[in-house]
């Protein structure tokens, strides 16, 4: 038996999930989960060719993390850090890229319920659909190719040379506001705590979506403007007229903080 409402759908007063000009969608745990573990192991083929190691990634925060931060955190445990790493990493970074493409043939991406129905709708509704992802470009793009989703996705913000979410974020939000117009508004969906901190950060509205590894409740517990178990409950809601979404206007805009590139 599903959960109730309470524990399914949250959204904050005022906020108006429509209303953005364009979305950023995280890829893994948000539109789709991996299992197939070639993401996985191209990190350890490509340690292991370019530092003849073979770093675990166990006990290392992966949901949430970039593949740069999860590079840095397992080759730190190595003792590999700073400019002994800086110099390695784009070769590192080539060869990840390599072994998936390589393997993507094995990619078996599982899409998360009710997305693709969700981004056809913004996509109707006349929204510009980004992804801002801790992939590695190539890497994102492959699997939002095999998922089927490719089509329906603008453009995108990754890891390399970006290293944490909020710097991906704010290349996301860039690249929307180049698009659009200096003043779009920009929304964020994600599915884990350093999604919706790095948002906040940021100063960008953001939707969370407990289809990852962490719960609806762990997500409600960081402050997202909205929350929901999953997309099917997001489309559960009564969806406002198609005007309002052309001509929506985002009741909430925080104060906006910028980072140095
Ligand atoms: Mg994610």
């Amino acid at each position: 038996m599903s959960p109730p409402a309470a524990h399914r759908v949250h959204v904050r007063d005022g906020f108006h999930w429509p209303a953005a000009d364009a979305y950023l969608f995280d890829i893994d745990g948000t539109l789709l989960n991996c299992r197939d573990g070639v993401h996985y192991q191209a990190f350890h083929r490509a340690m292991r060719e370019v530092l003849h190691i073979e770093p675990s990634l166990e006990g290392l925060q992966l949901h949430g993390n970039t593949d740069i931060g999860i590079l840095r955190a397992a080759l730190a445990r190595e003792g590999v850090t700073g400019a002994g790493l800086d110099c390695h990493l784009p070769r590192i970074v080539e060869l990840m890229c390599a072994e998936v493409l390589r393997n993507h043939e094995h990619l078996r991406p599982e899409l998360c319920p009710s997305i693709r129905d969700l981004l056809v709708l913004l996509r109707e509704r006349g929204k510009l659909l980004g992804t801002a992802s801790g992939n590695l470009s190539p890497i994102g793009w492959l699997k939002l190719e095999k998922a089927g989703l490719k089509s329906l996705i603008a453009f995108g913000a990754f890891a390399w040379p970006h290293e944490s979410r909020e710097e991906i974020f704010h290349s996301g939000m860039t690249l929307a506001r180049q698009m659009l117009s200096r003043k779009a508004s920009v929304y964020v969906a994600g599915d884990t705590p350093a999604d919706i901190h790095a948002a906040k950060a940021m100063g960008l509205p953001v939707i969370a979506l407990a289809t990852g590894i962490y719960s609806f409740s762990d997500l409600l517990a960081c402050g997202p403007d909205a929350c929901f178990a999953c997309a099917s409950d997001l489309l559960s809601l009564p969806l406002p007229p198609a005007q309002d979404f052309l001509q929506g206007e985002c009741k909430h805009r925080p104060e906006k903080r910028s980072i140095s590139e």
